[in-house]
């Protein structure tokens, strides 16, 4: 009998499901039972595609034994099995390394956290087990094995006697305490509930020892065994749903929106998509593996199918199952394979379509989705040059200045008045600064509608869009926005002053020009052409955006008492305005947030202005 420690982070786990006092411990049976099923459903295939393993389909099924005198729970599959090193690599260790440290251990201290992000599998019986017994034969062995732990002190592996193949777990059920009566577990009725509702679906025989009416033990079948998907849906709960979700593990939330989908056709195939309801953590990190199950006639084939999802709708989670695949379809053939692209193009009008019924009827939750996952719709318009617009281009929302609420692009032109021909946005870092932008107030004036655009991606998918039904998009802040009439006269008038700043601005600023709508602030500087001020910020931040330049535009305020001393230095001391004209541009890039390119030679003009 060997013994052995817990690895650290699995003794981390495993106390903290010891000592767990999260109240929903009946979802260890849920655990074991999907991991037996796995475990058949691998044998399963096995027994498919090996023609040397002869395997009656009968003889599949998962029996749970309950036994009052002992206070065990005895939970037995014929599924593959486990070798030596495998009862060691996979109950010695958590196979999902590195997961605990993403959470911080107070918020996670009654295990709860973890048990719902993770689904902890396995560790999760030690939330009502004080022992616990695995016999293992694997198909490939003819050796069984027995694994045994009572959680503190380690764990120890040893040879049973031979056996059959398949995996047994003796749970040894604690001891009441005044709030836990673990009793329950032993409880043929209490059990059977357990199952019909986390494990209904499974596709093999669950069978429960009960006492017949005379009081002898005999075997029942206590699951339908009609999964979820091929279930009618009119006849599914909401509550199955979400179960299936936990039960899967596609996340540790709950899921916001579902689809339960049938199709029988040129391909027929069934799918359960799930919109969840929280970003997962590592959501925008690389380690994400977006994906879905897929099933071939029931049978899982590869957890995470990432053929069938684009980078869109990453966020989705689910199962697909067809009846059209071949079963020894392989990993590399899955890419090619034409009915899987046929069902992955089809899956993904069912998710356009899902979001647009959300947003449709079910506007504040599909908000609610906005906020979480809208950036990665963003990003879909955006990528492969806009190649994504029809089918992402109404499930984007802005908020504007016309309400507190988000709109869409639609509802935006549609409330457009006639005399608008452009779509209005204004960039900047939060809501509050662009509520800020003097420029706001004159688009207000005219009665037109402008979007806030507070991500950095917002004003690249403009450009990549350039137009929505038929009206382009323009910024507010460029200076490209139109000129009223006041302004136009006021460049009219100081023509000659404004030329000559530009000359001395030469290569920092294309044009210097009056604004009439600067309220207190005497410049701004502003962009014209493609590129904005907020642009060039944002690609020079990248590694290979350098060098990317907006073009300039100095505007002066009018009506600015200093603009009355820039007048009158240019008719009795022009040679003075040099100073004047660097300190203003440097002013404005200031105010702009951008970094000035000479400090020094900016010190030395403020020095002679106010010497
Ligand atoms: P998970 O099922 O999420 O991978 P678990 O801790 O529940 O995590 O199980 C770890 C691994 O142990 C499984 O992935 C599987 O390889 C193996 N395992 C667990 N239970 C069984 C079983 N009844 N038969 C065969 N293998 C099993």
């Amino acid at each position: 009998m060997e013994k052995h420690q817990f690895k650290a982070e699995s003794k981390r786990l495993l106390d903290m499901m010891i000592h767990s006092i999260y109240s929903n411990k009946e979802i260890f049976l849920r655990e074991l039972i999907s991991n037996a099923s796995d475990a058949t459903d691998k044998m399963y295939y096995r027994s498919l595609t090996d023609d040397k393993l002869q395997f009656d389909p009968q003889a599949y099924e998962i029996q749970i034994i309950p036994d009052e005198t002992t206070r065990t729970l005895t939970i037995q599959d014929t599924g593959i099995g486990m070798t030596k090193a495998e009862l060691e690599a996979n109950l010695g260790t958590i196979a999902k390394s590195g997961s605990l440290a993403f959470k911080n251990t107070t918020e996670a201290s009654d295990g709860y956290d973890i048990i719902g992000q993770f689904g902890v599998g396995f560790y999760s019986a030690f939330m009502v087990a004080d022992k616990i017994r695995v016999t293992s034969r694997h198909v490939d062995s003819s050796e069984t094995y027995v694994w045994e732990s009572d959680g503190a002190d380690g764990y120890t592996i040893g040879h049973g006697p031979q056996g059959e193949i398949g995996t047994t777990i003796v749970l040894h059920l604690k001891a009441n305490t005044d709030d836990v009566n673990y009793d329950e577990y032993l409880q043929a009725q209490r059990l059977q509930a357990i199952i019909k509702k986390y494990s209904d679906f499974i596709r093999y025989p669950i069978r429960l020892q009960m006492q017949d009416g005379e009081g002898a033990a005999e075997l029942q079948t206590v699951n339908s065994m009609v999964p979820l998907w091929r279930k009618n849906p009119k006849e599914v709960s909401n509550e199955e749903y979400t179960n299936f979700y936990q039960e899967k593990h596609y996340g540790f939330d709950k899921p916001l929106k579902h689809a339960h989908i049938q199709v029988d056709g040129n391909i027929s195939y069934q799918a359960i998509l799930y919109i969840p309801e929280t970003m997962p953590f590592d959501y925008y990190s690389k380690e994400y593996e977006k994906g879905l199950e897929l099933y071939v006639n029931g049978v899982l084939i590869k957890e995470k199918a990432e053929e069938l999802l684009p980078d869109y709708f990453s966020f989705v989670k689910g199962m697909v199952d067809s009846q059209d695949l071949s079963l020894n379809i392989s990993r590399e053939i899955l890419q090619q394979d034409r009915q899987l692209n046929l069902i992955a193009k089809n899956i993904k009008n069912k998710i356009k379509a899902l979001l647009q019924k959300m947003l449709k009827n079910e506007r504040e939750l599909y908000s609610q989705f906005f906020q979480t996952f809208g950036r990665q719709l963003k990003f879909g318009l955006y990528n492969d040059f806009g190649m994504h617009r029809d089918d992402l281009q109404d499930l984007i929302l802005f908020r504007s200045s016309a309400s507190d609420t988000d709109v869409t692009l639609a509802e935006y032109v549609e409330r457009m008045p006639e005399t608008q021909t452009h779509i209005y946005y204004a960039t900047g870092d939060s809501l509050a600064r662009i509520e800020q932008l003097p420029q706001l107030a004159v688009a207000k004036e005219k009665g037109f509608e402008v979007l806030y655009f507070v991500e950095e991606i917002d004003e690249f998918i403009t450009k990549v869009l350039m137009q929505y039904q038929e009206k382009s998009f323009q910024s507010i802040v460029s200076a490209d926005f139109q000129l009223d009439e006041e302004e136009a006269q006021e460049n009219e008038t100081h023509k000659d002053l404004f030329a000559a700043l530009a000359t001395m601005l030469d290569g920092k600023v294309s044009a210097v020009r009056a604004n009439t709508h600067l309220q207190a602030n005497p410049v701004w500087l502003t962009a014209k052409g493609d590129i904005s001020l907020e642009m060039e910020k944002t690609l020079n931040a990248m590694p290979d955006g350098g060098g990317v330049k907006a073009e300039k535009v100095l505007e002066l305020n009018p009506t600015h008492p200093l603009f009355a001393t820039l007048v009158k230095k240019f008719s009795e001391q022009p040679d003075t305005l040099a100073a004047y004209a660097n300190v203003l541009y440097n002013q404005a890039l200031l105010l702009e947030g951008l970094p000035i390119e000479d400090p020094i030679a900016f010190a030395n003009d403020v020095a002679s202005l106010i010497k």
